[in-house]
């Protein structure tokens, strides 16, 4: 694994591919800048060698050209937040591209326009690829958030870099903090699997199976796990077609001596709505009409326990329907269980949009081992696949 400290970049023109897809509001402004955060500790290595950086990134599901999505909205904050000024060529490859490239000069730094205006990019385009790759001597993965993807920017452009390309720093720390808690993980391990539906983390939790020695199953998806051992569950968001896979899990932990926990109370609503009138009942007393919103004090004190007596935590996906306050002490108690045994020592993995909005709701940040910046990306990592992006930086 090669990275960006065996290498020094003076007079380089290094490609890096940054995750630089972050959300704008109405008026195109960058609303939450952890992504570009998060990629500035490559770029400065790159520059405070004396070498010369090119971003490329996409931003959001452009179908062709579409001005509302063009990179040049966040100039301004990756300027800012870089603390340098930046260049901006509203293309990606051509010859207006090849102008500013060959233009640049140490210590600078370019950011080409939305790779996705090219339906090329999501297609793995080995072309468009090679063009791209044209543009630089060195190429740098950074973009942990779309290392799962097999695209022309972030993995088919390897190829043409064997000896010279290397993990960014945040996607050297993305994949070694995973490592850290998944294979090298000191046990007790605990993960703990929430979010609205078993369908969405089958993968996750039938390879965890493997690896953890407790796996909490908290938010909607844990009503199917309910049904499936005879509960009724009322209302509450489940998934029929998913019963006997439930079943199947839960056999395959008792196999192989994991402990499986669920809730044994929840909080349950008369609608979906932080209007709704609610109530805590055991998960044997859930009442027709009524569905489970979230997890319930004595499972809060039940999980605490266990985050408390574990070495390793895993957390991806929330309780509860925690965008509503009502049902939001499950996802949140969570949290501030895992930031006390971070404290304690333990090591922990925060991942998930949901479960980093809690950690951050509640400042829990720096108390948190690692958090991800991966959605996609981290899932597929905890199913154990080999994500494209890594993988074309490891061939040669
Ligand atoms: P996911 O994207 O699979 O991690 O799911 C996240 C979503 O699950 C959030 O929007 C939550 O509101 C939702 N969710 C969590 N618990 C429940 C529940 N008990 N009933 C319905 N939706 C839930």
């Amino acid at each position: 694994m090669k990275t960006l400290d065996d290498f020094n970049f003076r007079n380089k023109k290094v490609l890096i591919r940054v995750d630089f897809n972050v959300p704008l509001n109405d008026s195109l402004e960058v609303t939450d800048t952890t992504r570009i955060e998060a990629a500035k500790p490559s770029i400065l290595k790159i520059l405070n060698d004396g070498g010369q950086v090119i971003l490329m990134s996409h931003m959001g599901r452009p179908k062709g050209f579409d001005d509302s999505l063009s990179l040049k909205h966040i100039l301004p904050t990756v300027e800012k937040i870089l603390g340098v000024n930046i260049k901006f060529v509203d293309d990606c490859i051509g010859s207006k591209v090849k102008t500013a490239v060959d233009n640049l000069k140490n210590d600078e730094v370019l950011l080409l326009e939305n790779l996705r205006f090219y339906p090329e990019e999501k297609k793995g385009d080995v072309s468009f690829a090679k063009s791209l790759a044209a543009l630089g001597d060195f190429y740098v993965n950074d973009a942990f958030g779309t290392a799962h993807r097999a695209h022309a920017s972030t993995a088919v452009i390897a190829q043409f870099f064997p000896e010279n390309k290397a993990f960014g720093k945040l996607l050297e720390k993305e994949v070694l903090s995973i490592r850290k808690a998944l294979d090298k993980g000191e046990h007790p391990i605990t993960a703990i699997i929430g979010g609205a539906k078993v369908s969405g983390k089958i993968g996750v939790i039938e390879n965890l199976l493997s690896k953890v020695d407790n796996l909490i199953v908290v938010g909607g998806m844990a009503y199917t796990f309910l049904k499936a051992l005879d509960n009724n569950i009322g209302d509450s968001i489940v998934e029929n077609d998913r019963l006997g896979l439930a079943q199947k899990i839960m056999k395959v932990a008792k196999e192989k001596n994991i402990n499986l926990i669920l809730p044994v109370d929840v909080l349950i609503a008369d609608k979906f709505s932080n209007d709704a009138e609610t109530k805590v009942v055991s998960v044997e007393q859930i009442q027709d009409h009524w569905q489970g919103l979230d997890i319930g004090p004595e499972t809060i004190l039940i999980l605490d326990k266990i985050i408390q007596e574990s070495k390793t935590i895993i957390w991806n996906g929330p309780a509860g329907v925690f965008e509503f306050e009502k049902f939001a002490k499950g996802t949140e108690s969570i949290g501030i269980s895992i930031g006390k045994a971070s404290e304690k020592g333990a090591y922990s993995l925060v991942g998930g949009g949901d479960s980093v909005a809690a950690v951050k709701k509640l400042k829990l940040e720096n108390k948190i081992s690692y958090i991800s910046t991966g959605g996609g990306a981290l899932l597929e990592m905890l199913e154990g696949k080999e994500l494209p992006g890594i993988s074309a930086l490891l061939e040669n």
